[in-house]
Protein backbone atom coordinates (compact mmCIF):
# COMPACT_ATOMS: atom_id res chain seq x y z
CA UNK A 1 0.00 0.00 0.00
CA UNK A 2 2.65 2.03 0.95
CA UNK A 3 4.47 1.83 -2.73
CA UNK A 4 0.68 3.45 -3.93
CA UNK A 5 0.92 6.64 -2.08
CA UNK A 6 4.39 7.07 -3.30
CA UNK A 7 3.28 6.27 -6.53
CA UNK A 8 0.41 9.03 -6.22
CA UNK A 9 2.70 11.37 -4.43
CA UNK A 10 5.60 11.27 -7.10
CA UNK A 11 2.93 11.62 -10.10
CA UNK A 12 1.17 14.59 -8.13
CA UNK A 13 4.48 16.47 -7.52
CA UNK A 14 5.66 15.67 -11.32
CA UNK A 15 2.07 17.02 -12.42
CA UNK A 16 2.81 20.49 -10.20
CA UNK A 17 6.73 21.08 -11.20
CA UNK A 18 5.56 20.51 -15.03
CA UNK A 19 2.42 23.05 -14.76
CA UNK A 20 3.88 25.32 -12.75
CA UNK A 21 6.88 25.59 -15.69
CA UNK A 22 4.90 25.40 -18.67
CA UNK A 23 1.81 27.51 -17.65
CA UNK A 24 2.89 29.18 -14.15
CA UNK A 25 2.77 33.01 -15.79
CA UNK A 26 -0.43 32.35 -17.55
CA UNK A 27 -2.84 34.91 -15.92
CA UNK A 28 -5.24 32.55 -14.14
CA UNK A 29 -2.58 31.45 -12.00
CA UNK A 30 -1.25 35.06 -10.90
CA UNK A 31 -1.09 35.43 -7.22
CA UNK A 32 -1.30 31.98 -6.63
CA UNK A 33 1.67 29.29 -5.37
CA UNK A 34 1.83 27.96 -8.70
CA UNK A 35 3.29 31.42 -10.08
CA UNK A 36 5.47 31.49 -7.13
CA UNK A 37 6.63 27.73 -8.24
CA UNK A 38 7.48 29.05 -11.94
CA UNK A 39 8.95 32.09 -10.48
CA UNK A 40 11.28 29.64 -8.60
CA UNK A 41 12.22 27.42 -11.31
CA UNK A 42 12.69 29.51 -14.10
CA UNK A 43 14.45 32.71 -12.16
CA UNK A 44 14.36 32.13 -8.49
CA UNK A 45 16.35 29.28 -7.86
CA UNK A 46 19.38 30.47 -9.81
CA UNK A 47 19.44 33.38 -7.92
CA UNK A 48 19.37 32.00 -4.68
CA UNK A 49 22.29 29.86 -6.03
CA UNK A 50 24.36 32.99 -6.98
CA UNK A 51 23.58 34.66 -3.43
CA UNK A 52 25.02 31.04 -1.27
CA UNK A 53 27.78 30.96 -4.09
CA UNK A 54 28.68 35.07 -3.15
CA UNK A 55 27.77 34.09 0.95
CA UNK A 56 30.63 31.29 0.23
CA UNK A 57 33.08 32.52 -1.82
CA UNK A 58 32.63 36.27 -1.84
CA UNK A 59 32.69 38.37 -4.78
CA UNK A 60 35.28 36.47 -6.64
CA UNK A 61 32.76 33.51 -6.50
CA UNK A 62 29.55 35.49 -8.15
CA UNK A 63 32.11 37.11 -10.53
CA UNK A 64 33.52 33.21 -11.66
CA UNK A 65 30.12 32.20 -11.89
CA UNK A 66 28.82 35.56 -13.91
CA UNK A 67 31.35 34.85 -16.10
CA UNK A 68 30.18 31.28 -16.75
CA UNK A 69 26.91 32.42 -17.50
CA UNK A 70 28.34 34.84 -19.77
CA UNK A 71 29.94 31.89 -21.70
CA UNK A 72 27.20 29.78 -21.38
CA UNK A 73 24.28 31.94 -22.08
CA UNK A 74 25.85 35.06 -23.86
CA UNK A 75 28.53 33.68 -26.29
CA UNK A 76 28.08 31.35 -29.67
CA UNK A 77 29.12 27.71 -27.50
CA UNK A 78 28.07 24.08 -27.97
CA UNK A 79 27.07 23.14 -24.66
CA UNK A 80 23.76 22.53 -24.75
CA UNK A 81 24.23 20.97 -28.09
CA UNK A 82 26.44 18.17 -26.41
CA UNK A 83 23.57 17.75 -23.89
CA UNK A 84 21.25 17.05 -26.33
CA UNK A 85 23.20 14.59 -28.04
CA UNK A 86 23.70 13.22 -24.54
CA UNK A 87 19.94 13.23 -23.58
CA UNK A 88 19.03 11.56 -26.92
CA UNK A 89 21.55 9.19 -27.40
CA UNK A 90 21.66 7.97 -23.63
CA UNK A 91 17.88 8.00 -23.66
CA UNK A 92 18.16 5.21 -26.68
CA UNK A 93 20.66 3.70 -25.41
CA UNK A 94 18.62 2.88 -22.38
CA UNK A 95 15.83 1.96 -23.83
CA UNK A 96 17.74 -0.16 -26.14
CA UNK A 97 19.94 -1.91 -23.22
CA UNK A 98 16.80 -2.30 -21.06
CA UNK A 99 13.80 -2.99 -23.38
CA UNK A 100 15.07 -4.46 -26.88
CA UNK A 101 15.28 -7.92 -25.18
CA UNK A 102 11.28 -7.90 -25.09
CA UNK A 103 11.18 -7.30 -28.85
CA UNK A 104 9.50 -9.04 -30.61
CA UNK A 105 6.87 -9.14 -27.85
CA UNK A 106 2.92 -9.66 -27.67
CA UNK A 107 1.79 -6.51 -28.63
CA UNK A 108 5.25 -5.26 -30.09
CA UNK A 109 6.67 -6.81 -33.81
CA UNK A 110 10.46 -7.13 -34.18
CA UNK A 111 10.05 -4.07 -36.66
CA UNK A 112 10.62 -1.62 -33.86
CA UNK A 113 14.11 -2.41 -33.30
CA UNK A 114 14.62 -0.76 -36.60
CA UNK A 115 11.70 2.08 -36.74
CA UNK A 116 13.28 3.51 -33.45
CA UNK A 117 16.68 3.90 -34.73
CA UNK A 118 14.99 5.47 -37.86
CA UNK A 119 13.23 7.93 -36.32
CA UNK A 120 15.85 8.92 -33.43
CA UNK A 121 18.19 8.94 -36.94
CA UNK A 122 15.67 11.73 -38.21
CA UNK A 123 15.29 13.46 -34.88
CA UNK A 124 18.90 14.02 -34.92
CA UNK A 125 19.49 15.37 -38.79
CA UNK A 126 16.24 17.49 -37.72
CA UNK A 127 18.43 18.91 -35.09
CA UNK A 128 21.49 19.17 -37.05
CA UNK A 129 19.68 20.97 -40.11
CA UNK A 130 18.52 23.90 -37.49
CA UNK A 131 21.46 23.78 -36.11
CA UNK A 132 24.11 24.22 -38.81
CA UNK A 133 21.21 25.78 -41.21
CA UNK A 134 21.49 29.50 -42.47
CA UNK A 135 18.64 31.58 -39.99
CA UNK A 136 18.47 34.36 -42.85
CA UNK A 137 21.87 36.38 -42.07
CA UNK A 138 20.88 40.02 -43.19
CA UNK A 139 24.36 41.57 -44.83
CA UNK A 140 25.28 44.29 -47.21
CA UNK A 141 25.03 42.28 -50.62
CA UNK A 142 21.52 40.69 -49.56
CA UNK A 143 19.93 43.37 -47.34
CA UNK A 144 17.85 44.62 -50.26
CA UNK A 145 16.32 41.38 -51.20
CA UNK A 146 14.94 41.06 -47.68
CA UNK A 147 13.77 44.36 -47.46
CA UNK A 148 11.41 44.33 -50.10
CA UNK A 149 10.33 40.75 -48.50
CA UNK A 150 9.01 42.73 -45.54
CA UNK A 151 7.51 45.86 -45.96
CA UNK A 152 7.76 48.45 -42.59
CA UNK A 153 4.48 48.70 -40.64
CA UNK A 154 5.01 52.17 -39.26
CA UNK A 155 4.05 50.36 -35.90
CA UNK A 156 6.79 48.60 -34.81
CA UNK A 157 8.76 48.64 -37.28
CA UNK A 158 10.24 51.94 -38.70
CA UNK A 159 13.11 52.63 -41.31
CA UNK A 160 16.23 52.19 -38.81
CA UNK A 161 19.94 51.19 -39.48
CA UNK A 162 21.80 48.55 -37.25
CA UNK A 163 23.96 50.17 -35.44
CA UNK A 164 26.79 47.34 -35.13
CA UNK A 165 26.37 45.96 -38.63
CA UNK A 166 26.12 49.33 -40.07
CA UNK A 167 23.44 48.40 -42.87
CA UNK A 168 19.90 49.04 -42.70
CA UNK A 169 18.18 46.93 -40.69
CA UNK A 170 14.41 44.86 -42.67
CA UNK A 171 11.27 44.77 -41.11
CA UNK A 172 10.88 41.79 -38.86
CA UNK A 173 14.65 41.52 -38.22
CA UNK A 174 16.94 41.80 -35.27
CA UNK A 175 20.33 42.34 -34.40
CA UNK A 176 21.43 38.75 -32.26
CA UNK A 177 24.04 39.91 -29.54
CA UNK A 178 25.19 36.27 -29.18
CA UNK A 179 26.09 35.68 -32.54
CA UNK A 180 26.69 39.22 -33.57
CA UNK A 181 25.14 39.55 -36.71
CA UNK A 182 21.45 40.98 -38.01
CA UNK A 183 18.80 37.78 -38.83
CA UNK A 184 15.92 38.21 -40.93
CA UNK A 185 12.33 37.23 -39.18
CA UNK A 186 14.16 36.84 -35.96
CA UNK A 187 12.30 35.23 -33.78
CA UNK A 188 15.09 34.07 -30.91
CA UNK A 189 18.31 32.88 -30.10
CA UNK A 190 17.89 28.79 -29.14
CA UNK A 191 20.68 28.12 -26.95
CA UNK A 192 20.16 24.64 -27.50
CA UNK A 193 20.75 24.73 -31.26
CA UNK A 194 23.30 27.14 -30.85
CA UNK A 195 22.05 29.01 -33.66
CA UNK A 196 19.54 32.25 -34.24
CA UNK A 197 16.05 30.87 -35.23
CA UNK A 198 14.41 33.18 -37.71
CA UNK A 199 13.20 33.49 -41.50
CA UNK A 200 15.19 30.43 -42.88
CA UNK A 201 15.74 27.79 -40.39
CA UNK A 202 12.15 28.59 -38.25
CA UNK A 203 10.49 25.34 -40.59
CA UNK A 204 13.51 22.95 -39.17
CA UNK A 205 12.96 23.78 -35.83
CA UNK A 206 9.24 23.56 -36.04
CA UNK A 207 9.81 20.12 -37.65
CA UNK A 208 12.01 19.56 -34.51
CA UNK A 209 9.65 20.20 -31.99
CA UNK A 210 6.85 18.38 -33.60
CA UNK A 211 9.28 15.60 -34.13
CA UNK A 212 10.69 15.11 -30.90
CA UNK A 213 7.33 15.02 -29.39
CA UNK A 214 5.65 12.56 -31.40
CA UNK A 215 9.08 10.67 -31.44
CA UNK A 216 8.43 10.95 -26.70
CA UNK A 217 5.33 9.55 -27.17
CA UNK A 218 6.31 6.69 -29.37
CA UNK A 219 8.56 5.85 -26.73
CA UNK A 220 6.36 5.59 -23.90
CA UNK A 221 3.93 4.24 -25.83
CA UNK A 222 6.38 1.34 -26.98
CA UNK A 223 7.88 0.89 -23.42
CA UNK A 224 4.19 0.60 -22.20
CA UNK A 225 3.69 -1.86 -24.59
CA UNK A 226 6.45 -3.85 -23.44
CA UNK A 227 5.81 -4.23 -19.86
CA UNK A 228 1.87 -4.59 -20.94
CA UNK A 229 3.59 -7.97 -23.36
CA UNK A 230 5.34 -8.84 -19.97
CA UNK A 231 2.04 -9.13 -18.21
CA UNK A 232 0.66 -10.92 -20.48
CA UNK A 233 3.63 -13.55 -21.14
CA UNK A 234 4.06 -13.65 -17.74
CA UNK A 235 0.34 -14.38 -16.87
CA UNK A 236 1.08 -12.00 -13.53
CA UNK A 237 -2.54 -11.47 -13.00
CA UNK A 238 -3.41 -15.26 -13.64
CA UNK A 239 -0.64 -16.08 -10.79
CA UNK A 240 -1.52 -13.01 -8.86
CA UNK A 241 -5.68 -14.05 -8.67
CA UNK A 242 -5.02 -18.50 -8.27
CA UNK A 243 -1.31 -18.71 -6.27
CA UNK A 244 -2.21 -15.50 -4.11
CA UNK A 245 -5.38 -15.41 -3.83
CA UNK A 246 -6.23 -11.77 -4.93
CA UNK A 247 -9.76 -10.78 -6.39
CA UNK A 248 -9.81 -10.80 -9.74
CA UNK A 249 -10.61 -7.05 -10.04
CA UNK A 250 -9.12 -4.05 -11.44
CA UNK A 251 -8.57 -2.02 -7.81
CA UNK A 252 -7.58 -5.19 -6.15
CA UNK A 253 -5.25 -6.45 -8.86
CA UNK A 254 -3.70 -2.79 -9.36
CA UNK A 255 -1.74 -2.05 -6.90
CA UNK A 256 0.09 -5.74 -6.93
CA UNK A 257 0.82 -5.33 -10.58
CA UNK A 258 2.29 -1.67 -10.29
CA UNK A 259 4.70 -3.04 -7.51
CA UNK A 260 5.72 -6.13 -9.44
CA UNK A 261 6.62 -3.92 -12.08
CA UNK A 262 8.35 -0.94 -10.18
CA UNK A 263 10.23 -4.21 -8.72
CA UNK A 264 11.09 -6.00 -12.12
CA UNK A 265 11.20 -3.53 -14.52
CA UNK A 266 12.13 0.23 -12.52
CA UNK A 267 14.34 1.54 -15.66
CA UNK A 268 11.74 1.00 -18.08
CA UNK A 269 8.97 2.86 -15.80
CA UNK A 270 11.91 5.54 -15.38
CA UNK A 271 12.09 5.88 -18.78
CA UNK A 272 8.73 6.20 -19.47
CA UNK A 273 8.20 9.00 -16.81
CA UNK A 274 11.14 10.75 -18.13
CA UNK A 275 9.33 10.69 -21.60
CA UNK A 276 6.18 11.09 -21.26
CA UNK A 277 7.72 14.75 -19.10
CA UNK A 278 9.69 15.96 -21.82
CA UNK A 279 7.00 15.02 -24.54
CA UNK A 280 4.44 17.33 -22.30
CA UNK A 281 7.61 19.78 -22.16
CA UNK A 282 7.56 19.63 -25.77
CA UNK A 283 3.92 19.86 -26.58
CA UNK A 284 3.80 23.20 -24.88
CA UNK A 285 6.76 24.34 -26.28
CA UNK A 286 5.69 23.57 -29.94
CA UNK A 287 2.09 24.90 -29.22
CA UNK A 288 3.06 27.97 -28.07
CA UNK A 289 5.74 28.72 -31.39
CA UNK A 290 2.49 26.57 -33.96
CA UNK A 291 0.03 29.59 -32.53
CA UNK A 292 3.25 32.21 -33.52
CA UNK A 293 4.09 30.60 -36.75
CA UNK A 294 -0.35 30.48 -37.63
CA UNK A 295 -0.69 34.16 -36.60
CA UNK A 296 2.48 35.23 -38.02
CA UNK A 297 4.21 36.53 -34.98
CA UNK A 298 7.84 36.28 -34.00
CA UNK A 299 8.89 35.41 -30.05
CA UNK A 300 10.60 38.90 -30.46
CA UNK A 301 7.49 40.64 -31.72
CA UNK A 302 5.22 39.07 -28.97
CA UNK A 303 7.91 41.32 -26.83
CA UNK A 304 7.44 44.56 -29.08
CA UNK A 305 3.91 44.30 -29.14
CA UNK A 306 3.21 43.98 -25.12
CA UNK A 307 5.30 46.93 -25.21
CA UNK A 308 3.54 48.81 -28.33
CA UNK A 309 0.15 47.86 -26.63
CA UNK A 310 1.22 49.31 -22.55
CA UNK A 311 2.05 52.46 -24.54
CA UNK A 312 -0.74 52.69 -26.32
CA UNK A 313 -3.04 52.38 -23.41
CA UNK A 314 -1.02 54.62 -21.10
CA UNK A 315 -1.47 57.18 -23.97
CA UNK A 316 -5.29 56.87 -23.70
CA UNK A 317 -5.24 56.90 -19.91
CA UNK A 318 -3.55 60.19 -20.41
CA UNK A 319 -6.03 61.59 -23.19
CA UNK A 320 -9.29 60.05 -21.00
CA UNK A 321 -8.09 61.65 -17.83
CA UNK A 322 -6.38 65.31 -19.47
CA UNK A 323 -10.50 65.22 -21.28
CA UNK A 324 -11.86 64.53 -17.93
CA UNK A 325 -10.13 67.28 -16.99
CA UNK A 326 -11.65 69.68 -19.03
CA UNK A 327 -14.83 68.46 -18.73
CA UNK A 328 -15.04 69.14 -15.04
CA UNK A 329 -13.56 72.43 -15.57
CA UNK A 330 -16.47 73.48 -18.34
CA UNK A 331 -18.87 71.68 -16.18
CA UNK A 332 -17.85 73.77 -13.21
CA UNK A 333 -18.10 76.79 -14.77
CA UNK A 334 -21.83 76.29 -16.24
CA UNK A 335 -22.73 75.00 -12.79
CA UNK A 336 -24.67 77.75 -11.88
CA UNK A 337 -27.06 77.40 -14.62
CA UNK A 338 -28.23 73.81 -14.92
CA UNK A 339 -28.02 71.69 -11.66
CA UNK A 340 -27.24 68.28 -13.24
CA UNK A 341 -27.42 65.14 -11.70
CA UNK A 342 -24.71 63.17 -9.80
CA UNK A 343 -26.37 59.71 -10.97
CA UNK A 344 -25.37 60.41 -14.56
CA UNK A 345 -22.25 61.12 -13.99
CA UNK A 346 -21.69 58.40 -11.92
CA UNK A 347 -23.06 55.94 -14.84
CA UNK A 348 -21.69 58.22 -17.75
CA UNK A 349 -19.71 55.85 -19.86
CA UNK A 350 -16.00 55.79 -19.20
CA UNK A 351 -14.18 58.31 -22.22
CA UNK A 352 -11.14 54.69 -21.73
CA UNK A 353 -14.28 52.54 -23.11
CA UNK A 354 -14.40 54.21 -26.54
CA UNK A 355 -10.98 54.04 -26.87
CA UNK A 356 -10.17 50.52 -27.85
CA UNK A 357 -6.09 49.50 -28.07
CA UNK A 358 -6.00 46.82 -31.15
CA UNK A 359 -2.66 45.08 -32.28
CA UNK A 360 -2.70 45.56 -36.17
CA UNK A 361 -0.46 42.96 -37.18
CA UNK A 362 0.24 43.47 -40.94
CA UNK A 363 2.12 40.73 -41.62
CA UNK A 364 -0.86 38.35 -40.50
CA UNK A 365 -2.26 37.08 -43.50
CA UNK A 366 -4.29 34.26 -42.57
CA UNK A 367 -3.81 30.71 -41.74
CA UNK A 368 -2.87 29.13 -44.98
CA UNK A 369 -0.57 31.94 -46.05
CA UNK A 370 1.38 32.12 -42.75
CA UNK A 371 1.98 28.83 -42.99
CA UNK A 372 3.35 28.75 -46.31
CA UNK A 373 5.70 31.73 -45.57
CA UNK A 374 7.44 29.36 -42.85
CA UNK A 375 7.70 26.34 -45.32
CA UNK A 376 8.76 28.78 -48.33
CA UNK A 377 10.29 32.29 -46.78
CA UNK A 378 9.70 35.03 -48.93
CA UNK A 379 13.20 36.27 -49.45
CA UNK A 380 13.86 32.91 -50.85
CA UNK A 381 10.79 32.67 -53.03
CA UNK A 382 11.50 35.94 -54.36
CA UNK A 383 15.07 34.58 -54.72
CA UNK A 384 13.43 31.82 -57.31
CA UNK A 385 11.32 33.93 -59.24
CA UNK A 386 14.56 36.20 -59.97
CA UNK A 387 16.82 33.02 -60.79
CA UNK A 388 13.38 31.82 -62.83
CA UNK A 389 12.87 35.06 -64.59
CA UNK A 390 16.66 35.34 -65.57
CA UNK A 391 16.79 31.99 -67.20
CA UNK A 392 13.54 32.89 -68.93
ZN1 LIG B 1 23.22 43.88 -36.92
ZN1 LIG C 1 21.93 34.09 -32.44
Amino acid sequence: MAVQWVLVCHGLVTLLVVISFLCGQWPIFQGTFIERIHYFLTFGAYDYFLRFVGAVFGSKGTNAMLSVEYFCCDRPNPILQIIYLAIIGGTYYLIANSSFEYIPGYYLSGVHRYTSLLAVGVGVLLFLLTSFSDPGTVKADNVSKYISAYPYDGIIYSEKECSTCKIPKPARSKHCSVCDRCVARFDHHCGWMNNCIGERNTRYFMAFLLWHFLLCIYGTVTIGLVLAGQLKELRVSYILTVYYGIDNSFRSLAPHVVQWLLASYNTQILLMVFLAIVSLLLAGFFGYHANLCLTNTTTNETFKWQDYLSWQKKLNEAKASAAALKASVSGMRSEGNTPKSKWRAFFRKSPLEDMQVVKNNIYDKGFFQNLLEIVFPPSTRSSLFQTKSKSG
